[in-house]
C-alpha cells in the first residue's frame, strides 16, 4: 500500500557517517516500497541525503520550504515538488497534512520542534498518522528519560507510549512504517491519569 511519509531530520552536514548511512538505507527501502516522502525540502544534512536517494531511485519526494530559506539558496533544486510558504508554522502544517506517518530521525532543535508539535497533536486527537521516533544508537535516550521524568512527576500521562512508536534500527523503522495505520485518538487521551 502506498504511503505518504513525513520526515523530520537534521539539517547538519557535519554529523557522523552512520546517521547518513541509515537515512540513505531508509530512503532506498521507502523507494522500493513505493512510498512518497515529504520533508523540509533543503539540500542540507539528512534532508539532502534522503531527497537525493529518492530521486536516484526514481521516486517522488516533496518538500515545503519558507521563502526566506529559498532566498538563502538552500532548497533542493532536483526535488519532485517544492512548495514555498511564508512561515515555519505553515510549513509544519503542510508537511504533516495527509501524511500516514511522521518520523523523527536524529536531529537538533528544528527536528525536535517539528516532532513535539505533531506528537502533541496526535495526543490531542488532531493528527491521525503514526508518530515514530528513530532512536538510532540511543540518540534519543535523553528525550525518552525526559518523558519518563514528566510521567513520574505527573506532568504527562503514561499512556503517551500508546501514541509514540520508538524504533532502534532501520529494519525496525521500515517494519513500523509498513504496520502503521491511521487512528484518531480521543482528545481526553491527553488528560492526566
Ligand atoms: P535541525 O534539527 O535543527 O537541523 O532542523 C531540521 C528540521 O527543521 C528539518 O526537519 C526542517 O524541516 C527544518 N529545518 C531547519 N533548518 C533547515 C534548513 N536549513 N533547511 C531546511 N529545513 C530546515
Amino acid at each position: 500500500m502506498s504511503k505518504r511519509i513525513c520526515i523530520y531530520c537534521s539539517s547538519s552536514n557535519i554529523i557522523e557517517e552512520k546517521y547518513v548511512k541509515a537515512a540513505r538505507e531508509f530512503a532506498g527501502a521507502a523507494s522500493l516500497l513505493g512510498y512518497t516522502i515529504v520533508c523540509g525540502g533543503s539540500v542540507m544534512g539528512l534532508m539532502g541525503i534522503i531527497i537525493d536517494t529518492m530521486i536516484e531511485n526514481g521516486s517522488a519526494v516533496e518538500g515545503f520550504i519558507p521563502g526566506f530559506m529559498e532566498d538563502m539558496e538552500i532548497h533542493h533544486k532536483g526535488i519532485t515538488q517544492l512548495g514555498v510558504v511564508d512561515t515555519m508554522s505553515e510549513r509544519k502544517e503542510l508537511l504533516r497534512q495527509n501524511s500516514d506517518v511522521v518520523i523523527a530521525f536524529p536531529g537538533g532543535l528544528g527536528t525536535m520542534e517539528e516532532f513535539l508539535e505533531t506528537f502533541t497533536l496526535k495526543r490531542l486527537g488532531r493528527y491521525d498518522g503514526t508518530v515514530i521516533l528513530f532512536n538510532q544508537d540511543g540518540f534519543y535516550n535523553k528525550l525518552i528519560d525526559l518523558l519518563e521524568h514528566f510521567v513520574k512527576n505527573k506532568f504527562l500521562n503514561s499512556n503517551y507510549k500508546e501514541s509514540l512508536i520508538v524504533v532502534n534500527s532501520v529494519e525496525e523503522l521500515i517494519n513500523a512504517v509498513k504496520n502503521s495505520r491511521r487512528e484518531t485518538l480521543e482528545a481526553k487521551h491527553y488528560l492526566p491519569e
